[in-house]
């Protein structure tokens, strides 16, 4: 045991990171020799006296990981976890961090408290190299004090902290490996099914231990056969590690590894330049361009505005053929079966409404492909590093420009993808703008209006500007949000660079398999649903005085003015005005017209309103809900017509309604699918309300002024 006044220090580092040459500077003559236990590898112990305490020194054979490869590893690991140093110091060669971190990583995740020696500091100033050790204390949650051994700088520096962290003076609290959503699903399993064992004894890291498991750790694995729950372990590891290289297409060592120099990779370009020339490799060199101070920015910018682009011109063509596809087949069965309810209810509402938003599957694709591609990569991580400083500026950090991201895709892994967020502060915020990243679903919305009211050639910019609108919109949200709510809240990142690679085809595949078929699961449920109710909504009731009163008086275009009661005496001849009358008077239309009034300053009518409100099972149901108006309220005569046909030839409609619009659907609440998780993940219906009435509030501010500007501007 340790009296109160040792204390026991051990020292950990990668081979000639200069542990021994600091040891002897630390203990000078007080050393000796001895053996670890049952090898030959030789132990040097020594001690030194300092402020009142006895420290006593242990020098660790050098490693580069902890893993059980090599005897030299196998002893420094079970010695710290053996023996339980009160604390460990590990030796880092100053010039050579990114080799020297990787241990670091695995000294992190055993939870044990430890500080930096940044040793050779001499050659790292000598070489220019620059080193933001305040930052990197920060990210790394730890004490690093700069020391030359071999010029005994800095040991004074070093047995302070080492007194002060035994008086409490100083903690530390390294900061835990944050691995992806994928490795921590896995890891939490396994930590599961060890902690459930009772009778399983162990002074090990539970947490350390799963790690190890899944890295395949041949110790680890002899550890755990001895014991039943070996069996469980086993069936889980075999089946976890084939489906996590399914999805992946890495098994999970690799997988560890990889977010390892991630990590480190991304620790360092925050806080080191190098000034003369370093041994690059193919990741460094692009970095050098994609992840620059002045080039990042514009390049990220040019790579979105070429995603965009490319989903509007690209999906332009498959796009009208499927058009093309629905309207043959709503002709053919027009004239197939005779007019009932039932054909209404299959060409006015599920074909209409379910094919107008099939319509725009091959846009979908494009601009799913295209996000695929920046995370398979690895850009996305880039990008999130470029706008890293950005964030900054709102009080965020450019881990919450991921999920961001994401939400390009959809909001309900979006939201999910929240969860790396440490502070509570920092992720409601994120949660509470994601909303304003224009998801899959608002896709067809704009395609839609694009394609109606803007000359092709303009159509990608439109696009761009509208995303770069809900980014930017995003941005400022969390500027007063973070103010209003979550003040002061700040905690130092790492934003994690993976190396670049090109995604193998399989897995591009799969993941845009993946989520078409959310996208036509959707269509065939919620949109399928929606469908029907809109077109029920939209012809009923079936009001008999209407159809009943058939004589010969002139059409008034009063009969809108006139209340319902009213309307009842109007005679009225064509076919064509009472079909417009009964419309006025079904359930969808009154509610239209009762929300009617908040929404005429925007530029929208009933029919949009009731739109905007069916939206909310989908965004897409935004599309489908005006295609079943359509198909339901125009006569014999214009059925041939497409959607777009259909809304250039409504006076309601023009280029800045459509702008105020597309701003409305990118700002108001999401679908009910992202509120319920949303709500979950929040955990409180505070939040909630927030969320509601924040989006709704921002769409509607926006849209007006959209809307005015435009019509002042294009009209
Ligand atoms: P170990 O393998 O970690 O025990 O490393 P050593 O202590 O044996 O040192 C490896 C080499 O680095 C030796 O040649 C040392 O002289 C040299 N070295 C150690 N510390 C420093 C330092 O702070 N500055 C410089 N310039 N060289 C150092
Ligand atoms: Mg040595």
């Amino acid at each position: 045991m340790t009296s109160s006044k040792e204390i026991r220090v051990a020292l950990v580092g990668n081979p000639n990171s200069g542990k021994t040459s600091l040891f002897n500077a630390l203990v000078g003559a007080n050393q000796k020799v001895g053996n670890f236990p049952g090898v030959t590898v030789e132990k040097y112990e020594g001690y030194r006296y300092y402020k009142t305490y006895r420290i006593c020194f242990v020098d660790l054979p050098g490693t580069y990981s902890l893993s059980a490869y090599s005897p030299e590893e196998r002893i420094a690991r079970n010695y710290i976890l053996t023996e339980k140093p009160d604390l460990l110091i590990h030796v880092i060669d100053g010039t050579n961090l990114e080799r020297n971190l990787f241990l670091t990583t695995q000294l992190m995740d055993l939870q044990i408290p430890f500080i930096l020696a940044l040793n050779m500091y001499d050659e790292v100033k000598e070489k220019n190299i620059h080193i933001n050790i305040d930052l990197l204390e920060n990210l790394l949650g730890t004490h690093i004090i700069p020391t030359s051994a071999t010029q005994k700088k800095g040991i004074q520096d070093l047995l302070d902290h080492i007194v002060a962290i035994k008086t409490g003076a100083i903690t530390v609290s390294p900061y835990k490996l944050q691995y992806s959503q994928s490795l921590n699903n896995v890891i939490d399993a396994l930590e599961k099914i060890l902690s459930q064992a009772k009778d399983f004894k162990t002074n090990l890291p539970l947490r350390w231990m799963t790690i190890k498991l899944l890295e395949n750790d041949k110790e680890m694995h002899n550890l755990v056969r001895q014991h039943p729950l070996w069996n469980n372990i086993n069936q889980f590891l075999s089946h976890q590690t084939a489906v996590f290289k399914h999805l992946t297409g890495n098994d999970p060592e690799t997988q560890f590894t990889e977010e390892r120099y991630a990590f480190i990779r991304g620790a360092l370009a925050e806080t080191v330049s190098y000034p003369t020339y370093k041994k690059e490799d193919f990741t460094d060199i692009l970095d050098r361009i994609l992840i620059n101070r002045f080039t990042g920015l514009p390049i990220f910018v040019v790579i979105m505005y070429l995603i965009f682009m490319a989903t509007f011109r690209l999906g332009e063509y498959p796009m009208l053929w499927i058009e093309q596809f629905f309207s043959w087949i709503s002709a053919g069965l027009e004239g197939m079966l005779p007019d009932t309810l039932f054909r209404s209810v299959l060409v006015d509402g599920i074909l209409a409404g379910v094919g107008g938003v099939l319509v725009f599957l091959p846009n979908i694709m494009i601009l799913f492909l295209g996000i695929s591609l920046l995370e398979g990569t690895g850009y996305m991580a880039r990008a999130a590093f470029v706008i890293d400083k950005l964030m900054h500026r709102v009080g965020l950090h450019g881990k919450s420009f991921i999920p961001m991201l994401i939400g390009f895709g959809c909001s309900v892994p979006a939201l999910m993808a929240t969860r790396t967020l440490k502070s509570r502060g920092d992720r409601l915020t994120t949660m509470l703008i994601i909303p304003f990243m224009s998801c899959g679903a608002k896709l067809p919305v704009y395609t839609l209006f694009i394609g109606a009211f803007f000359p092709s050639q303009h159509a990608g910019k439109v696009l761009f500007v509208i995303y770069i609108l809900g980014i930017f919109i995003a941005l400022i949200s969390a500027k007063i949000l973070k103010k209003v709510f979550f003040k002061g809240e700040y905690e130092p990142f790492v934003m994690e660079l993976p190396p670049y690679r090109w995604p193998s085809c399989q897995s591009l595949f799969l993941q845009m398999w993946h989520k078409i078929r959310m996208f036509l699961r959707k269509a065939a449920t919620v949109i399928l649903a929606a469908s029907v109710i809109i077109w029920w909504a939209l012809n009923f009731p079936q009001h008999k005085t209407i159809h009943q009163e058939s004589n010969d008086h002139i059409p008034s275009l009063e009969t809108h003015y006139l209340t319902s009661a009213e309307k009842e005496y109007v005679p009225i001849k064509h076919e064509a005005e009472k079909k417009a009358l009964h419309f006025e008077q079904t359930y969808a239309a009154r509610l239209g017209k009762t929300i009617e009034p908040i929404l005429k300053p925007l530029g929208f009518d009933w029919r949009i309103g009731v739109s905007l409100i069916s939206g909310l099972a989908a965004k897409e149901v935004v599309v489908s809900t005006l295609a079943t108006i359509y198909s339901v309220s125009s006569d014999e005569t214009e059925t041939s017509r497409s959607l777009r046909e259909h809304l250039q030839n409504d006076p309601v409609f023009n280029p800045a309604v459509a702008l105020s619009l597309m701003v409305f659907v990118l700002l108001y609440v999401p679908c009910i699918a992202a509120s319920v998780v949303f709500h979950r993940e929040a955990g409180a219906w505070k939040w909630t309300f927030l969320y509601f009435f924040y989006t709704t509030g921002v769409a509607w501010l926006m849209s007006f002024v959209v809307y005015n500007l435009s019509t002042l501007i294009l009209l």
